[in-house]
């Protein structure tokens, strides 16, 4: 039986992020999908126009259903009772925890409540956060962290709360053609550096993608390392054939 992935979080009606791309992801990947979905999203790659949200509940119902999977990957969690639910409702499965808190539109995809609830009750169980220059910061400021506190000591502040590792993606670093990504696992362990092309900033949905080919690359029994390298590699693939997967 293929490795199976459950993947908690919202669909994008535009198709450009969410859950629609996170199963294109696992299955290219050769695993199959499981679902839980927080919110019903109406957007364009240029505008938010509403969001129905499924509740709570209705999440940790999906999930209890889901049956029996490899790993989790979390997008698009909504509140802090939504957050609180999928914790605790989760299996005690490799967990890909993409802090996703706001659409390329502007529009919050979770509440500041919720941003708290992240931080205490979902990150001390993750296996991997994989958070982008703007998540790092705004998480970073949650817990109280200065503006001017380095990269370094803003992974290790996620750490402090528990999760296994820290995936800091580069995408939206000012600098260069090149887009590095650094994945921290403990305090006085340098960070392993990944590099490759930068991908036009008008490409939404990359973090969905990346985080859930970690997930399922977990699922299949990759290490850590090796998963971050597949799915990057899978992501280069993809935006060198020019095509949405
Ligand atoms: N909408 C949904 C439902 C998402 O899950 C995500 C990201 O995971 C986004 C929007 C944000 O994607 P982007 O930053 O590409 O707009």
């Amino acid at each position: 039986m293929k490795p199976r992935v459950l993947l908690v979080g919202g669909t994008d009606s535009s198709g450009g992020a969410g859950l629609s791309r996170d199963v294109v992801t696992v299955t290219r990947l050769g695993a199959e999908a499981a679902l839980a979905v927080t919110s019903v999203t109406a957007q364009s790659d240029i505008a938010f126009n509403g969001a129905c949200h499924l509740g709570a509940e209705h999440v940790a119902a999906q999930i209890g259903a889901a049956g029996s999977v490899g790993a989790v990957k979390t997008g698009m969690l909504v509140d802090a009772a939504t957050v609180c639910k999928v914790a605790e409702a989760l299996p005690d499965v490799p967990l890909v925890v993409d802090p996703v808190l706001a659409s390329s539109s502007g529009h919050a995809l979770l509440d500041n409540e919720g941003i708290g609830a992240l931080l205490a009750r979902l990150l001390p169980r993750a296996t991997l956060v994989t958070p982008n220059l703007p998540e790092l910061a705004l998480l970073c400021q949650t817990l109280g962290l200065g503006q001017d506190v380095p990269l370094a000591d803003r992974a290790q502040a996620l750490l402090a709360l528990g999760c296994g590792a820290v995936l800091v993606k580069g995408g939206h670093a000012k600098n260069g053609r090149i887009c590095e990504d650094r994945l921290y696992t403990g305090p006085g362990t340098p960070p392993r550096r990944f590099r490759g092309p930068r991908f036009p900033g008008t490409m939404r949905g990359t973090g969905c993608r990346l985080a859930s080919g970690i997930a399922a690359s977990l699922a299949q029994g990759f290490d850590l390392p090796a998963a971050v390298v597949r799915s990057r590699a899978l992501l280069v693939a993809e935006f060198a054939g020019l095509s949405r997967p």
